[in-house]
């Protein structure tokens, strides 16, 4: 039986293996306002909704931004903000609500090849 067992095995993992793309209204339903929060190193946990920038607030240099992709698929996505560097991003925030709004938009180029804007607060999808 060791042979059924191994199907098993390999049919079960590719089912928790596999990335679900989610449909468009659970897309809109994740997509609540995207706040920004300042952190002096990468975070180890990232919250939804949620942009971390790495960098020194009181002299505005920002080497990093941290978030988690907004598809759903959970991935880790790091965004460089620093000026000299190629691809750059700038992260905005709307002065008293910190919705921010990141330039230009994203694309990722593996996983779920999520491609998206964050617009004061909000994703909007590509
Ligand atoms: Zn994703």
């Amino acid at each position: 039986m060791a042979w059924f067992k191994s199907i098993l095995i390999k049919f079960f993992s590719h089912l928790f293996s596999a990335k679900v793309q989610l449909p468009v209204t659970e897309r809109e339903y994740l997509s609540d306002k995207w706040t920004a929060s300042y952190v002096n190193e990468e975070p180890e946990y990232l919250a939804s909704n949620r942009v971390y920038i790495v960098g020194n607030k009181t002299t505005h240099n920002f080497w990093y931004a941290y978030m988690v992709c907004p598809c759903g698929c959970e991935e880790r996505i790091m965004l460089n903000l620093i000026n000299d560097v190629e691809p750059k991003w700038k992260v905005s925030l709307n002065k008293g609500e910190d919705h921010a709004s990141i330039y230009p938009s994203i694309w990722r180029n593996e996983g779920c090849e999520s491609h998206f804007w964050i617009k004061n607060g909000n994703i909007v999808w590509a």
